[in-house]
């Protein structure tokens, strides 16, 4: 596998791969790997015949009291994960390589980067798009695979790349959970025993969510009160968002027609947790087509 660290050795290896005709797919990430991060890669795998991964902690897409600072590392670590699911080339650059003095340019999706977790993260959008935007023009992939588990962000960058015409394929994976529901996460890491026990509130909020949906329930004022009513029997649990949206626009709904996007962010203890679901008429299952 190569590592490379500078963007202008990353375009030029990426432009060779191109003229020789090889289809890139592109995973980027923030490191701190787990299940969820390999499945994307090798979803990626199967996808193309070279696969780039990048590894950067992006500090713009941090809030000022945020964890950019102690947000899990581990170089090392992650790269040999990555050899292990045959990745091609790691893309690992640094701060001062991706933003050098002078830089001032953000990209903005404005509508839906205002929902959900945009409210509490102000900001946290722009530099997600900005960096992914960034990292697209240097691994200049045709392919890029994000997770279903940040559900916002991968509506959020499909609607860049189609705004944009950056005619990169977006494809989104369902999310990779832990034995007992957990979705997996780097942010698990700062769990304790307890607050990990309590963690588990998200994913049964949604199975009730889903359970009260298949009964009938339609009125998302009523599925989002019994989600809140479990998640606050949950120690060292604050809600910062229940919603109950479009999975298209990300407005809030007020009676559910056909589907229906379930998202949630909680705090345990320190740690801020996000999860979602889609509710289905018929198929109450994580579509796997978005
Ligand atoms: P991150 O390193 O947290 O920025 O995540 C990098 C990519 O991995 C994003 O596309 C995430 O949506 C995806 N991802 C993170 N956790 C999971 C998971 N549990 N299942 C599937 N994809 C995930």
């Amino acid at each position: 596998m190569e590592v490379i660290e500078s963007v202008s050795l990353m375009q030029a290896r990426s432009e060779e791969l191109r003229l020789a005709g090889h289809t890139l797919a592109f995973v980027p990430t923030m490191g701190f790997l787990h299940e969820g991060h390999l499945e994307l890669m090798r979803v990626a795998r199967s996808l193309a015949d070279r696969v780039i991964v990048s590894i950067f902690v992006n500090p713009t897409q941090f809030g000022p009291k945020e964890d950019f600072a102690k947000y899990p590392r581990d170089r090392e670590g992650d790269l040999a994960k990555v050899e292990g699911v045959s990745v091609d080339i790691c893309f690992l650059p640094d701060v001062s390589e991706m933003y050098p003095r002078g830089f001032q340019t953000t990209v903005s999706v404005r509508e839906l980067s205002g929902h959900l977790c945009g409210l509490s993260r102000p900001g946290h959008f722009d530099g997600v798009t900005t960096v992914v935007s960034k990292l697209f023009n240097i691994t200049k992939p045709h392919i890029a695979v994000f997770g279903q588990k940040d559900y916002q962000q991968l509506a959020v960058i499909s609607r860049m790349v189609t705004d944009t015409n950056m005619g990169i394929e977006i494809v989104g994976v369902p999310t990779v959970r832990e034995h007992d529901g957990l979705a997996m996460s780097s942010r698990n890491a700062y769990l304790n025993r307890d607050e990990r026990r309590s963690a588990l509130c998200l994913k049964k909020a949604m199975d009730l969510a889903a359970e009260m949906f298949a009964s009938g329930e339609r009125d998302a004022k009523i599925l989002k009160n019994a989600m809140e009513r479990l998640i606050v029997t949950h120690p060292y649990t604050s809600i910062d968002y229940v919603a109950v949206c479009d999975p298209v626009t990300l407005d809030d709904l007020d009676k559910v027609g056909e589907q229906a996007l379930v998202a949630l962010a909680v705090k345990v203890g320190r740690t801020r947790l996000i999860d979602n679901c889609l509710l289905k008429a018929r198929n109450l299952s994580e579509r796997r087509d978005l």
